[in-house]
């Protein structure tokens, strides 16, 4: 799996400074909700088995720790599979995007309808951070995590990826990569 991924360095260079950009902005987050934040080691319930991500981002995951994913056994099903025996993160310093967010309010748009054209906007919060602060749906939206552009930045770079490797490639369509996958005792 990790073989073939075909993802430039330069390109995990990108995510990885992507990812630097978002711990950034997430700590002044994080600090601003403090109080009502309960995310910590241990804490694993965001840490789900069916987790994918782009090739890009599996590939940070790959050039960090080779001898984990020869070597090291995954996590029973039933949750991630970098996830170790104490729930704690294996790949914590090289997790990807979506882990970085987790117990954040979050908010993000929606087509309300095909037909009306209008977005709506919808938030949420791990229900063990909802307590201790006002409602989610109360906060100013610069209080929020905003879904959607950093997503789209990671689909850019792959998209980038995808199209400098050529027509074949390309064919294949929008590529993602289950974590579990990326260990070699995976059984994939
Ligand atoms: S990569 Fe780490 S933080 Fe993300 S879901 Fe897996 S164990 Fe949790």
């Amino acid at each position: 799996m990790a073989e073939s991924l075909q993802v430039p360095l330069a390109a995990v260079e990108a995510v990885e400074a992507l990812h630097a950009a978002v711990d950034a902005a997430v700590s002044e987050l994080v600090a601003r909700h403090q109080d009502r934040l309960r995310c910590g080691r241990g804490c694993s319930d965001c840490c789900l088995d069916d987790l994918t991500v782009f090739p890009v981002e599996a590939a940070r995951i790959v050039r960090d720790h080779p001898d984990l994913l020869a070597t090291g056994e995954p996590h029973p099903p039933g949750a991630c599979a970098f996830l170790d025996a104490s729930g704690a993160c294996r790949i914590y310093e090289s997790r990807p995007y979506v882990c970085r967010t987790q117990g954040l309010p979050l908010r993000w748009l929606d087509l309300a309808g095909e037909a009306s054209g209008e977005w709506q906007e919808h938030r949420d919060i791990c229900p063990l951070n909802a307590p201790g602060g006002p409602p989610v749906e109360d906060l100013p939206p610069d209080a929020c995590w905003p879904l959607g552009p950093v997503e789209d930045r990671l689909a850019a770079l792959q998209e980038a990826v995808d199209a400098a490797a050529g027509p074949s490639l390309r064919a294949r369509g929008t590529r993602r990569v289950a974590l579990r996958r990326l260990f070699r005792r995976s059984g994939a």
